[in-house]
């Protein structure tokens, strides 16, 4: 495949995600932000709003738009950061989790377009873009990702089993390619001196 192919394939899929979850939010009466919002403040807990920002990768007056609109809208509420009595965390409230699990679910025709791949295709598709991800994530063209290649708890190729090789000690656990995490919730930063070793064993075996 050459780089125009795959440019080409990655944006046929990425229409196909920013349309289905472009017309999700709009029946939810809510922008796509908005709806990026409530996901990410389900999934990281309550946040500073520049956090959010740079999570997102929009600027500041993007962000502070559409947080006012979920704030006249009741999904977010204000309070202040335990951990700084001069900042306010932003928080869901019940409707604003309610849409936050809503915009979880992933586009049918997506879901149904990856059932038709093989298990080993699935694993090595996962492999090929945790690696681009990371990249860009080097390259600082993307905000930092909770990913399993940069974790604490991450072990790649601890296993001798081919369906499995990897183990999460978090979890105390083996996991194959196609289970790579992107942005896991219980993800530990490892300490910046292994992040070149870790990627050096994850990446070892084909
Ligand atoms: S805690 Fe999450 S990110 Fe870390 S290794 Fe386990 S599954 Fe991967």
């Amino acid at each position: 495949m050459t780089h125009s192919q795959a440019l080409e394939a990655f944006s046929r899929i990425a229409a196909v995600l920013r349309s289905f979850a472009w017309q999700r939010a709009e029946a939810a009466g809510l922008s796509p932000t908005q709806a990026q919002i409530l996901k990410r403040l389900s999934a990281r807990g309550p946040s500073r709003i520049s956090v959010l920002a740079d999570d997102l990768g929009v600027t500041q007056p993007t962000i502070s738009d559409a947080v006012a609109a979920l704030l006249r809208k009741g999904h977010v509420a204000r309070a202040p950061d335990p951990e700084d009595g001069r900042a306010v965390l932003l928080h869901l409230t019940q409707s604003g989790a309610q849409h936050a699990e809503a915009a979880r679910v992933p586009a049918p025709a997506m879901l149904a377009a990856l059932e038709t791949l093989p298990a080993a295709d699935r694993g090595a598709m996962q492999r090929g873009l945790v690696g681009l991800i990371r990249a860009l994530q080097e390259a600082r063209a993307i905000p930092v990702q909770r990913m399993c290649v940069t974790c604490a708890h991450f072990r790649p190729h601890a296993h001798d089993d081919a369906a499995r090789p990897h183990h999460c000690a978090f979890v105390d656990a083996a996991f194959g390619d196609a289970a790579l995490r992107i942005d896991c919730g219980d993800h530990e930063d490892a300490a910046r001196e292994d992040l070149a070793p870790l990627w050096a064993r994850f990446s070892k075996v084909a």
